[in-house]
């Protein structure tokens, strides 16, 4: 299996620490709002990378924090009267909340920075000890220049971080730092009413990078398989985790380190930012977009693309999700009979896809070539469904293997096939109950029109004993 390793710009091989394990940290949301867009790409991004690492057989302990203390959390907790603590326990919820509705895994462990400041405190101590920090006037910053390779991860020179930061001075930290691309690693209480922490260097709160220093080595060790985020983490925030960790430890902190793409947004494709206004929060398109087809769409396109969050492409996403409800439902039904014909070609054809999913799956997680073997499977398995006797153990394997590979993409087949999927549910719906009626009234001309108007939208009605059942031809 190769995975592109940022740190290296190549794909590598494989290989985890200790074989069959695999320890991974993804860098969690601040929670201060809910989540939009960009924060569930990344969520899903690595949701289905682990969920195929597990589908390989590995066991894999995977630590995502939530920042529950930093300068946004402050802000939007003063502007609300609010605590920090109050603010971070109703987004922490949304969190939850949002990522279940997207069939995201919890994380085995989902640490938080406010309940690490002990950590915190001694890793900072540390630092200072080796020369790697130091503190003015209650700020504590580390000493970026003294770490051979700061820079590596994002392939910058110091010439240029320096250029760089002395483009984004704020004044007042310039004069206390000694270099211009020192970063804090403690940050002094401004205001009495601030929420903070007593420590060596007076009461303040952790900078966000070193939490995640502390975190991923505490919970996962000082070298892990590892490291996920979004691009935009890459630096300075995963730089200056470099730089912390391995001044600490004295070890390589990560071995792999994975990067997923932005998402733009709309037609045109915009990046998403503040200035724009164009944040899209899951909490808001969850609540008119099903939640399995935005779940399917974030995933079928490779983690390190870019993803164009459209009304076009969620659509294409709900028909492609419905082709295969189609599929998944003729072959249930199918599988209700009992004469069985073999089908070598259509076993050879299973077997094959497994092998071609796999192989995608292996390069870089390439989730786009993995479900067009999908795909090119659905009319094989259409053909043998349409004959007079199928192949019935074909058919139940192939059930077996499709389950397995759209777990890995976060959709569920039993809520796939109960569940609604298309915006016209609704209508389909409306008119099988008013066929219903008609025909209880023996009104069999309207019955039979709204039949032909449901067969023009390609729909089969099948009437059980429980009523009349509906499905996509
Ligand atoms: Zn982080």
């Amino acid at each position: 299996m190769k995975i592109y390793n940022t740190l290296t710009r190549q794909k590598e091989e494989f290989k985890p620490l200790v074989p069959g394990q695999v320890s991974m940290y993804v860098c969690g949301p601040t929670v201060y709002n809910y989540i939009h867009i960009g924060n569930a790409r990344s969520s899903i991004a690595f949701d289905t990378i682990r969920r195929y690492l597990e589908y390989k057989g590995f066991d894999v302990k995977y630590v995502s924090n939530f920042t529950d203390v930093d300068d946004k959390m402050i802000n939007e907790a003063r502007a609300e009267g609010i605590t920090v603590p109050e603010l971070a326990k109703r987004y922490i919820n949304a969190f939850m909340e949002d990522t279940t509705a997207l069939n995201i895994e919890p994380a085995t462990l989902h640490p938080r920075a406010t309940e690490e400041i002990k950590d915190i405190i001694a890793f900072i101590k540390t630092l200072i000890e080796k020369g790697f920090a130091y503190e003015v006037d209650g700020d504590v910053y580390y000493r970026a220049k003294k770490f051979t390779g700061y820079g590596k991860l994002s392939d910058q020179d110091i010439a240029s971080l320096e250029e760089g930061a002395s483009q984004h001075v704020n004044e007042a930290e310039f004069a206390k730092k000694e270099d211009p691309i020192d970063f804090a690693l403690w940050k002094k209480q401004k205001q009495s009413d601030e929420i903070a922490w007593d420590s060596p260097w007076g009461k303040g709160r952790p900078g966000w990078h070193i939490e995640c220093s502390v975190m991923s080595t505490k919970y996962l060790g000082d070298t892990i398989d590892i490291h996920g985020g979004g691009q935009d983490l890459e630096f300075p925030h995963h730089e200056n985790e470099i730089a912390q960790s391995e001044a600490k430890t004295g070890k390589k902190f990560v071995n792999y380190w994975m990067h997923n793409g932005f998402v733009t947004v709309g037609k045109d494709e915009q990046k998403m930012s503040k200035s724009l206004h164009n944040f899209v929060t899951v909490h808001d398109i969850l609540k008119r977009v099903d939640p399995q087809v935005l779940r399917f769409f974030m995933a079928s396109v490779q983690y390190r693309k870019p993803i164009n969050y459209s009304e076009e492409n969620l659509k294409q996403a709900a028909i492609i999700l419905d082709k295969i409800k189609n599929t998944v439902l003729n072959v249930q039904d199918k599988l209700k009979e009992t004469n069985s014909q073999e089908n070598q070609d259509l076993t050879i054809a299973i077997e094959d896809s497994e092998n071609r999913f796999k192989e995608a799956m292996d390069d870089d997680f390439n989730v786009q070539n993995a479900l067009s073997v999908v795909y090119d499977l659905l009319p094989v398995i259409n053909k043998n469904i349409s004959e007079d006797t199928s192949d019935l153990s074909a058919l139940r394997k192939f059930l077996q293997h499709l389950e397995k590979w759209l777990a890995i993409f976060g959709v569920d087949i039993d809520k796939l096939t109960t569940e609604k999927v298309s915006d016209d549910d609704a209508e389909i719906e409306e008119l099988v109950k008013k066929r219903d009626e008609a025909r209880k009234n023996k009104d069999f001309a309207t019955s039979d029109t709204i039949r032909d108007q449901l067969a023009e939208m390609n729909i089969i009605l099948q009437d059980t004993p429980k009523g009349t059942k509906w499905r996509r031809g």
